[in-house]
């Protein structure tokens, strides 16, 4: 929806967050301040002006828009695959991550930036997501120099903040080129068990030399387990058939040892998945400070479990959430993983809120102006499904 320049917005709640910090453990489900009968004024995209209806006063001639409801800022997807657009509905489900990750394959390859069936497809998703009250997503793009272009200048477009993480994936030694500088960006590992573990090492260094976050898939099924652990299983028989290398030797560790011993655990680390992990695993990425970012629609999609996720939120794990790509969701609004937690876990809703917005932006790094509707904040704005609003209120 195209916005005019100056405008007010009156709604039921407003939960500000204005100068909330990211939250782990307990601090997690603190009560978070909300107003009552609030206004927003906005101007040039950014919030003029923020308050109790009796205190902020709309200028004549305003528009005003009501939100019966609870608004909070923008929400934050912190783990997607914005290129994979075209895997929607075409990949295997239910049936574990081999049996996923080999329909995924037998797609077949397609010249994608140059297609515009797929631009129009790209544009109207990122479009989507901006309506429905995402603000930012970290998404993992792979070294196409075409796409390391067309889904930067499309987010910026359309008016989605985004940070790319140029993938890292294979055994080859070189990382990967990344988006033009004036784009936010740092660097992925795809995984433990796909790519050289000196790369990652590298890549990973980078990310803390220049104070971003390095994104990595871990632990997300037991067939990864069973291959980095064992050296068996059907994910090392469909790397056998592709990438491997004749002369790879299986760690024989589990995936979060084998991060550790590589140095991987610090708190530029965005583990996303973390399903197979022990109590004890979780309390090592607490003390290493890093952050999760929790996938729930996606491992149910692929059907490789579920993450141990209250033991997470007891750790100081600093935890976030993702959709993943359409290649394993049906959609890629954030919002639908905090509703599909608070049903099967009854999390608070200010915790759930914190994930979207505080924790996740700290995991990405975002610049200033998100995750807070502050006097200057961008003005993209989410209104709470009913399940995430408090009743009270
Ligand atoms: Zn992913």
């Amino acid at each position: 929806m195209t916005q005019p320049n100056a405008f007010a917005i009156r709604a039921k709640t407003i939960i500000p967050l204005i100068r909330e910090q990211a939250a782990r453990g307990k601090d997690l489900y603190t009560k978070l301040p909300r107003i009552d009968n609030g206004v927003v004024l906005v101007m040039n995209g950014r919030v003029a002006d923020i308050g109790k209806a009796s205190q902020v006063a709309i200028p004549q001639g305003w528009e005003c828009q009501e939100v019966d409801g609870t608004l909070i800022p923008g929400v934050i997807n912190c783990h997607t695959h914005l290129e994979l657009v075209h895997c929607a509905n075409k990949t295997r489900s239910g049936q574990g991550f081999s049996a996923w990750l080999q329909s995924l394959i037998d797609q077949k390859p397609r010249s994608m930036p140059e297609d515009a069936n797929y631009v129009k497809n790209l544009s109207q998703e990122i479009a989507d997501l901006v309506a429905q009250g995402t603000a930012f997503v970290g998404s993992i793009l792979t070294p196409n120099p075409s796409l390391l272009v067309l889904v930067p200048d499309i987010a910026r477009c359309k008016g989605l903040g985004l940070h790319v993480f140029a993938e890292c994936f294979g055994f080859g030694n070189s990382l990967p080129p990344l988006p033009p500088p004036e784009h936010q960006a740092s660097l992925a590992g795809h995984s433990l068990y796909s790519t050289n573990l000196t790369l990652l090492q590298r890549a990973a260094l980078y990310c803390q030399q220049h104070k971003a976050p390095f994104s990595l898939h871990l632990a997300e099924s037991l067939d990864e387990e069973a291959m980095l652990a064992h050296g068996q299983g059907p994910l090392l028989d469909i790397f056998q058939r592709t990438i491997l290398p004749k002369n790879w030797v299986p760690p024989f560790q589990r995936p979060l040892a084998l991060a550790k011993a590589l140095g991987l655990l610090t708190s530029n680390l965005l583990a996303v998945h973390c399903v197979h992990l022990t109590d004890a695993e979780i309390q090592v990425l607490g003390a290493h400070r890093c952050a999760v970012c929790l996938c729930p629609r996606s491992n149910a999609y692929i059907g490789v479990g579920a993450a141990n996720v209250r033991a997470l939120l007891k750790e100081q794990v600093l935890v976030c959430l993702g959709t993943d790509g359409l290649s394993s969701n049906t959609d890629l609004n954030v919002i639908n993983e905090a509703l599909y937690l608070k049903e099967r876990y009854d999390i608070p809703n200010d915790a759930l809120i914190r994930m979207l917005t505080v924790n996740a932006s700290q995991a990405l790094h975002c610049p200033k102006g998100y995750a807070s509707l502050g006097t200057g904040a961008r003005a993209v704005f989410c209104k709470l499904p009913h399940a995430l609003t408090d009743h009270s209120y």
